[in-house]
């Protein structure tokens, strides 16, 4: 096994410099979500030339991909590794995947020395969208994971967590309409949209009092409020964050956050529509994998924050629902402690010279804890039963 996780670290540094230049390519054309039609270009090409049967446009999204190493094992395990590239508006690559893509694509060509002497298939899976738009929630759906055993990706932070979870979410629009009449001269025809809409946030502000403590965080902004003070608006907008530990818990928060905006529409006489965008469910790590991914990391010398489950990156993930269909990792390296994400820093910090190390460390350390699963059953049965048990 050491023989080929030796081989694997040694192919991460022999192909650095194209990782690297992969690496700035991305940042400097920050592509956002379901545009990401260079980065998907460049990270396939790569793949491509180096013999991976490549599938474009899966799921029935265009800057998906599929990458898979034709070793014609039929054996298991079936290893996917996650690519993200897509940027956020304005601020380009401030959460860093340009260094998630490029180490997935860094440690696939890696493994592929390596594959035809191991029993188990390799796939690069490029999931656009993370930001904005659950690109792997489409996937999930699409059934791109029902061939996959294991599936490993890196997130760079400002920590490293091997096993850290991810908030549940439900994104959901709340439109209200209304009549239109001169505030003035005929108010009491006019039925206010704008009215029903900030009794829905009064509702919802006196509804946090009850939720249950540290477990619920509800945010909203009003994205249509009316156009001019002298007619009644007619239409009015707003879109709601329920984030909470688990996705159980968020539906029932939803279910609340829809009262208040029912009880708005009655009081108001306003017509009151809700618009879901799908539902992000929390990230459950898998603790065997994480463990063998940290002892890798370890071993590559990089220091390790928070070894165990850790609940305190308070984001949420399309990640986690891929994690409810298969055994899943994302542990968090550590780019640099002081940032703070979803900034500018962040996007230059990807390019640093923390941004390489972190881009090779990533690779070597998802290529080295795919050969522990090629090689080591034992742990790939771990996986599996802990997989298995956590979803009873
Ligand atoms: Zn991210």
């Amino acid at each position: 096994m050491e023989k080929y996780k030796n081989v694997v670290v040694n192919q991460v540094e022999s192909i650095k410099e194209d990782l690297f230049k992969l690496k700035e390519n991305l940042y400097h054309n920050p592509e956002t979500k379901f545009e990401e039609f260079k980065a998907a270009k460049w990270l396939t090409e790569l793949l491509e030339k180096e013999g991976f049967k490549v599938e474009r446009g899966i799921g029935g999204l265009d800057t998906a991909f599929r990458a898979t190493f034709p070793n014609f094992s039929s054996k298991s395990p079936t290893v996917a590794l996650l690519a993200e590239y897509d940027a956020l508006p304005k601020l380009g690559h401030a959460c860093a995947h340009n260094i998630i893509g490029s180490s997935a694509v860094g440690a696939a060509l890696a493994l592929k020395q390596i594959m035809p002497d191991l029993e188990g298939n390799l796939q690069v899976i490029g999931t656009p969208g993370e930001e904005g738009g659950g690109g792997k929630v489409i996937l999930v759906k699409a059934g791109i994971f029902d061939s996959v055993d294991i599936v490993m990706m890196v997130h760079p932070w400002n920590m490293t967590a091997l096993a850290a979870t991810s908030l549940a979410r439900v994104k959901v629009g709340i439109e209200f309409r209304g009549k239109s009449a001169h505030s003035f001269a005929h108010q009491e025809q006019g039925i206010n949209a704008l009215a029903a809409t900030i009794q829905t946030f009064n509702g919802v502000n006196a509804l946090r009092e009850h939720l249950k403590p540290h477990h619920a965080m509800v945010h909203g902004v009003i994205i249509h409020g009316g156009e001019f003070a002298v007619t009644v608006p007619d239409y009015s907008a707003s879109v709601f964050f329920i984030m909470t530990p688990d996705i159980q818990y968020c539906r029932e928060v939803f279910k609340k956050v829809k009262s208040c905006a029912e009880g708005a529409a009655i009081m108001t006489g306003a017509e009151v529509s809700f618009h879901s965008y799908g539902e992000l469910k929390e990230l459950i790590p898998n603790q065997a994998l994480a463990e063998a991914f940290g002892r890798n990391l370890k071993e590559l010398g990089v220091e390790i924050d928070k070894p165990g489950l850790f609940e305190g990156i308070l984001c949420a993930t399309d990640a986690g629902n891929v994690s409810h269909a298969v055994p899943t990792i994302q542990p968090y390296i550590c780019l640099d402690k002081n940032l703070v994400w979803h900034t500018p820093e962040v996007a230059r910090a990807s390019v640093s010279k923390e941004g390489k190390e972190v881009l090779l460390n990533s690779a070597k350390a998802l290529a080295m804890t795919a050969v522990d699963l090629y090689v080591n059953k034992e742990l790939f049965e771990k996986v599996k039963k802990e997989f298995i048990s956590r979803k009873l």
